[in-house]
Order: structure tokens, then C-alpha cells, then sequence
């Protein structure tokens, strides 16, 4: 739809709210609202669809289905009649079990109360996000980052602070960067290891720091671990593990990834018992509640058997080795993730705006890759492979790839 308004010779032109940033009628959508960038991942996606044999490395989402014993308690909990609203925290026997997996597999106490279930991990982000900043507070993000973060903070009239994740630096924040960008709006920090688009999971020593770095300045800390159980090395650590007391951290979780349960929707927080209750409360008018049944499969997920997340996991990492040969051998620089399920491949050498990249890619090669700029503005010169895909697609994929990349002049070969 497109809103007209007079230009200064009286003529009708064409502009979106967004153009000027003012509201043009009572019944616009909010300047905020319709000034939001859409993700470029779900251009590339929409271009692919277009073409039924397209290969698709774009999409961060396992294959594999959802686990038998999962599917079956959501059918059981239906069949049994708990179809009615939950409470908004979640079912407590949910919350229980997330309160010891988070003891047992991420190495610290919480009590129930302090754990709160949401409708996956985005849910949660927003949640949090809007428990703690108002109009105008300023949040630090990553960048290169998973885009909702910053569509999140836009929708909430926040100041995004991207602080640099470069190559120079291993892709690890620098507290130098840290220090150059915050000021007395700065409300918060956000971290996300393992990282999507990265791989790269924070060191122990560095979590601490970073921990530190919120404490001394009085910030939330936001601590994204939805991929905590997809590692390949044991360098994970949660930053609640090392957290001191005092912290203000809330950590963010997803059954979707781990149980490959993107479509359920199931994820939580856990965090301070103060925060936990008021995000409880806020829960009400955005979601109420998540769905029961849900509810019940994430816990069949996370009380049965763990080894589907133990082979889903081996999967990825004998998928990264064989398509980290492909890429290297066609002298495509990428990364060796230690976690989450992408490999961030370094296109700079061909010279090509990665957007421009992977729209071409489609065009000549019908293979679909995530451009590094939808990540933000280091992003850019590089691409995103999904290890999520099955070995055929990611090695025809990447063949592909390093032919195009060769075709158009990859510097580096
Ligand atoms: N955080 C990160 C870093 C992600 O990559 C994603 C999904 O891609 C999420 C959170 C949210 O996932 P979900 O809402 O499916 O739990």
C-alpha cells in the first residue's frame, strides 16, 4: 500500500510513512512500525522459492525432524484433554525441569520461579528487551548479529550500539570497543555464543570480563545461548556458570534448535527472581501463555532420551568438515564454527556486495546462501552456510559456490 500526500506544487507523489517519518493519517501504521527493515535473509528465501531445484543453504533451521517421543506426548497431552490456557510463566512441572537441566548441562542454580517459558527464543528477546529499555535507552548489540535483535530494538525505540566483531579479533567482542561505545543511556549488553552468524562460542575468561564490563556500569546482561547444546568442542560456557550474584543477566533458551522443534515454538528465560516476575506479568498481554501441548513435548524433549541432540550434532560437525575441504580448496577463507550450525564464508575476494552475491548465486548456480550484510555492517564480504542442510545439498552447494566465486574473479584462488 502506498500513502499519498501533496508535494510542494500541489502534486500527489508516493511516499511511505517511513519517507518522512511523521504519521500522515489517524489510521497509519506507526512510523516505528512501518520504518523497520525487513530481513534480507527472507529476500534471498523469496528469490530461491522460485525456483523448485534451488538448493538452500540460507535457511538456519535443522532438517532433521522433530523427535519421535517428542511428537507423541504433544499427540498424549491433546488427547488427554490439557488443551486450556497454562499459567504465563509455563506448566510448573516444565519450569522444574528447566531449572535442573539448566544446573546439570549449564552448570548453574536457578530456582522454577526464576525460569520463565515463551514462545520460542524471540519471543523471550522481546521480552526481555522490553522489561528493560525505553524510547531513546541505547542497547549493545553484535554485529555481524542474527538481524532480530536489532528489529526488536527498533520496535522498541531503542538506540542500537553495534559493537564490532572482526576478523582481526578472532570475531570475539573487545572490551576497548565496549568502553569506546557506552555512555550513560546504555541499559544493556546482549551476547550470543555459540553465534549466529559466527559459530564462535566466548571463551570462559572472556565471558567473565564481559560480565564485569556490565556490572562496573550498572547494565543488564543478555546472554543468548539458544544454541547451547549444538558444540563441537567443550570451550561452551554459560554465563550464568560464572556469573556473580549481583549480576542483572538473563539468559535466553530454544527447544527449536537443539530438539530440531523450530515449528513448536518453545523457549525460555532464565533470570533474576524480580525480572522473572515482572516479564511473568508482561507475558499476559502479548502471549498469555504458550501452547500447552507444546509445553508438554518440550518436556518429553528435555526428560527423554538426549542422545537425538548428540547425533544431530555429530551430523553438523561431520557436514562442517566435509564442506570446510570444499571451500578451502576453491580458496574460500571460512570459518571453523565451535558451535551453532553456520559457516561464515569470506566472498571479499570476488569483489561482489554479498546481497548482490547470493542474489546471483541463485540466478547462475540456484544455490541459496545468507548475505553477510543481512547480519549488519561487517557483514559485509561475507556469507552464511547452513550446516543444517543435508551433506548432498551442502557439498553440491558449495561446489557450486566456489565455481561462481571463481567466475567472477575470487581474488584469493
Ligand atoms: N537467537 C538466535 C541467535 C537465533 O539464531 C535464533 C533463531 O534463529 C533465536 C534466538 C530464536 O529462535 P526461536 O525463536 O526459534 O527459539
Amino acid at each position: 500500500m502506498v500513502w499519498r500526500r501533496a508535494n510542494r506544487k500541489g502534486r500527489r507523489s508516493s511516499l511511505r510513512p517511513n519517507e518522512t517519518g511523521t504519521r500522515i493519517g489517524p489510521a497509519s501504521p506507526s512510523s516505528i512500525a512501518s520504518s523497520m527493515s525487513v530481513s534480507r535473509i527472507r529476500e534471498v528465501m523469496d528469490l530461491a522459492w522460485k525456483y523448485p531445484e534451488a538448493i538452500h543453504l540460507e535457511v538456519g533451521e535443522p532438517d532433521f525432524p522433530t523427535p519421535e517421543h517428542v511428537v507423541e506426548a504433544a499427540h498424549e497431552a491433546a488427547r488427554a484433554g490439557l488443551t486450556r490456557y497454562a499459567p504465563n510463566a509455563g506448566l510448573p512441572e516444565l519450569r522444574e525441569a528447566l531449572a535442573e537441566k539448566v544446573s546439570t548441562r549449564n552448570g548453574y542454580e536457578a530456582h522454577p520461579e526464576q525460569v520463565v517459558v515463551t514462545q520460542g527464543g524471540i519471543e523471550a528477546l522481546y521480552l526481555v528487551l522490553s522489561g528493560m529499555l525505553e524510547p531513546g535507552d541505547e542497547v549493545l548489540l553484535p554485529d555481524p548479529a542474527w538481524p532480530n535483535f536489532r528489529m526488536i530494538a527498533h520496535l522498541l525505540g531503542a538506540r542500537v550500539l553495534p559493537y564490532p566483531l572482526a576478523a582481526e579479533g578472532d570475531f570475539l567482542p573487545r572490551l576497548d570497543d565496549l568502553e569506546r561505545l557506552v555512555t550513560p543511556r546504555t541499559r544493556a549488553i546482549l551476547v550470543n555464543s555459540p553465534s549466529n552468524p559466527l559459530g564462535t562460542v566466548l571463551p570462559r575468561e572472556l565471558v567473565e570480563k564481559l560480565l564485569a564490563f556490565a556490572r562496573e556500569r550498572g547494565l543488564w546482561f543478555i546472554s543468548d545461548e539458544v544454541y547451547d547444546e549444538i558444540v563441537y568442542d567443550d570451550t561452551f560456557t554459560s554465563a550464568g556458570s560464572v556469573a556473580d550474584p549481583e549480576d542483572r543477566l538473563v539468559s535466553i533458551y530454544s527447544f527449536s534448535k537443539v530438539y530440531a522443534m523450530t515449528g513448536w515454538r518453545v523457549g525460555y528465560l532464565v533470570g533474576p527472581p524480580d525480572m522473572a516476575t515482572l516479564l511473568t506479568g508482561m507475558q499476559e498481554p502479548i502471549i498469555s501463555c504458550v501452547n500447552t501441548p507444546a509445553q508438554m513435548a518440550a518436556l518429553a524433549a528435555l526428560t527423554g532420551p538426549q542422545d537425538v541432540v548428540r547425533e544431530m550434532s555429530e551430523s553438523y560437525r561431520s557436514r562442517r568438515d566435509e564442506l570446510l575441504e570444499v571451500l578451502h580448496r576453491g580458496g574460500l577463507p571460512s570459518s571453523q564454527p565451535s558451535g551453532a550450525f553456520y559457516v561464515w564464508t569470506d566472498i571479499s575476494g570476488t569483489g561482489i556486495p554479498s546481497m548482490e552475491f547470493a542474489k546471483s548465486l541463485i540466478e547462475r548456480e540456484r544455490v541459496a546462501v545468507a548475505p553477510g550484510e543481512a547480519f549488519g555492517e561487517l557483514g559485509e564480504g561475507y556469507v552464511r552456510l547452513s550446516l543444517a542442510s543435508s551433506r548432498e545439498d551442502l557439498l553440491d552447494g558449495a561446489s557450486r559456490l566456489v565455481r561462481f566465486a571463481h567466475s567472477q574473479g575470487n581474488a584469493r584462488h
